[in-house]
């Protein structure tokens, strides 16, 4: 069950209020559920916190090395184009 999914439908104006409130909860609950149990790592690489929290899917983030001595790699994920520097 994707939490995306589920907060797009609850955005929509055609749902009533009770359907859509019910839906964001679960959303709430299933988001909740996975950042307690997301693991950081996939044999060795980062996973990425947006598509495990929000899909349920285990993907590897990549790092994407710096280009000047002194600044920070970055970490991109190519599923969903979440990027994180550090
Ligand atoms: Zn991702």
């Amino acid at each position: 069950m994707s939490v995306r999914i589920l907060n797009a439908l609850t955005d929509s104006s055609e749902l009533p209020m009770s359907i859509a409130s019910e839906l964001k909860k679960k959303a709430n609950e299933l988001a909740a559920q996975r950042v307690s149990n997301f693991d950081p790592h996939i044999d060795g690489a980062f996973q990425c916190p947006r598509c495990w929290i929000e899909d349920g899917r285990r993907l590897r983030i990549v790092t994407v090395p710096s280009k000047a001595l002194g600044e920070l790699n970055t970490y991109h994920c190519f599923a969903c184009n979440y990027e994180i520097t550090g």
